[in-house]
Parts: structure tokens; sequence; C-alpha cells
């Protein structure tokens, strides 16, 4: 299928810190891929463990200024919007609506990226718990991040403690996790949000994405009908990353839309 009206959700400029393209790079890359439009997520992080590499955020005024003129070059060719990946900390909530509540947004994802303050990319997260216990404060964790904060469009890829799992069997299966995952899944729905499904899993090899479709199949069947799609890419490669697969996917799942955000509110396309 053609992607021109698929929008790629989630994306990181050099305006993250580990953002490998500038706008105008991502822009040409996502439009030469053929998606509609693209959105800017680059990462808010305010109380990572990791304080001097993250916790000074982007200047979201100075991208909105850069994303304007750029949205004027381009309006012919595609729609660029503006977005955030916040990561989910408990004591950074208030500072984090207010910056949410100050800047010209399109959307937000709540994405839980540490736990017990490590990193989910540290194996020291891993090491001296078992599989479950590791992904079942994961979920807990998700489920808090979900529960306390209300100022946010979608819950970022659900399942990513597997791109780094030293486990030999690293899945995240619904079955496995079911009464957690359907708590987070009802809240989600509860508050009129979405997920997204995160395709950064291809890029690692893991062969599906987050979270993997079992999970997405019991979101659809308890009621969930906003989906957004995102590549997470950090370099112009990853833009759109097995778009057309996951879309079948979600088509055979009983998905009749993907949405994308505009000024945070959902945009339904059919697939
Ligand atoms: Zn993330
Ligand atoms: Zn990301």
């Amino acid at each position: 299928m053609s992607l021109r009206s698929i929008v790629d959700s989630h994306t990181h400029s050099i305006f993250s810190p580990d953002g490998q393209m500038s706008l105008e790079e991502g822009i040409i890359a996502a439009h030469n891929r053929g998606v509609g439009g693209l959105v800017f997520t680059d990462h808010i992080e305010l109380a990572h463990p990791d304080i001097a590499t993250w916790n000074t955020p982007f200047d979201i005024e100075q991208r909105s200024h850069l994303i304007d003129q750029l949205r004027q070059e381009h309006a012919n060719n595609i729609k660029i919007f503006k977005g955030i990946e916040l990561g989910f900390e408990p004591t950074i909530l208030d500072r984090a609506s207010e910056m949410i509540n100050q800047h010209d947004l399109d959307l937000v994802i709540l994405s839980t990226h540490c736990v017990d303050n490590i990193d989910l990319g540290e194996k020291a997260y891993y090491e001296g718990q078992s599989k479950e216990q590791a992904y079942a404060k994961y979920l807990d964790t998700i489920y808090q991040s979900v529960s306390m904060f209300n100022n946010f469009d979608v819950v970022g890829h659900i399942g990513y403690a597997c791109r780094y799992a030293c486990y030999p069997d690293k899945s995240l299966c619904y079955l496995d996790y079911h009464d957690k995952l359907d708590a987070i899944l009802n809240r989600v729905i509860a508050q009129g949000k979405g997920i997204e499904v995160n395709t950064a899993g291809f890029r690692l090899n893991l062969g599906y994405p987050h979270p993997d479709y079992d999970i997405i199949k019991r979101y659809h069947e308890l009621g969930g009908t906003i989906v957004t799609l995102g590549s997470d890419a950090h370099r112009t490669m990853g833009i759109g990353r097995e778009f057309e697969n996951v879309i079948k996917r979600l088509a055979d799942i009983g998905f009749k839309y993907v949405a994308h955000f505009e000024q945070r509110k959902p945009v339904f396309v059919k697939i």
C-alpha cells in the first residue's frame, strides 16, 4: 500500500541527545521513503540517572520556529508535526505538564525508559533479576505512568525492555503478563489515550514491534482504537521501517484506522 496518508509518529532529530539527523534531513528522508508526514518526538527527560547526557531539555521554542519554517518550504511534499517523547519519572510530572502546556505541540508520547532509576538499556537492570521479575517491574512502572499522568497522547513502545534484555528468550508475551497488561491497556482506553506501535525492534532483528502483536490484539479486543505508527528513527535510514507489513498485520487484527495527532487531537486514517 501507499504510505502517502501515513505519518511516522516517532522520530528523533539532533535536538535529542542521541539523534543523528537534522530536521531537514529527516524531512527529506521521510519524503523519499514515501510517508505522508513525520513527527519529531525529541526526548524530554527530566530525571534520568545519566544527568549529564539527558536532563537538559532541548529548546522546544527554537525547534518550533525551525519546524514552522520547514513546514512552509516543504508544504507541498510532506506534513511535519511537533512532538516530544517524555521519559516517565514520578517526580517530574508537574514540571513536565507545565512545559507541555507552554508549547505548541501536536503529540506527546509517554515512555518508560528507566525503572528503579536504572536505564533499561543498561545490563545492570536485568542482572540479578529473572525475566519475570524484570518485566513485571517494568510493566508496573508503565502502569504507574498512565495512572499518575494524563497530559500525554500515546504510550510509547510497550515492551521496550525486550530490546535490551539479556535473557535467551527476550519476548514479553501477553499471556505471561496478562493482568498487568490488561490494567495498562484498560487505563489507556479509559483515559481516551492511545498506544503506539513502534517498529524499532525490527532494526534489532527482534522481528516484531513494541508492543508485540498479541498485545496489540488484546488492546483491540478491549476496545482500543487509537494506534499510532512510529519508527523511533534516530537516523534517516530508519524512517517508516516495516510500515507496510505492520499496517497489514493491524488490518488483520481488525483495526480499520491508524491515527496520528495534530494539535494533540487524533486524526484517523483508513488502512
Ligand atoms: Zn523511547
Ligand atoms: Zn524514541
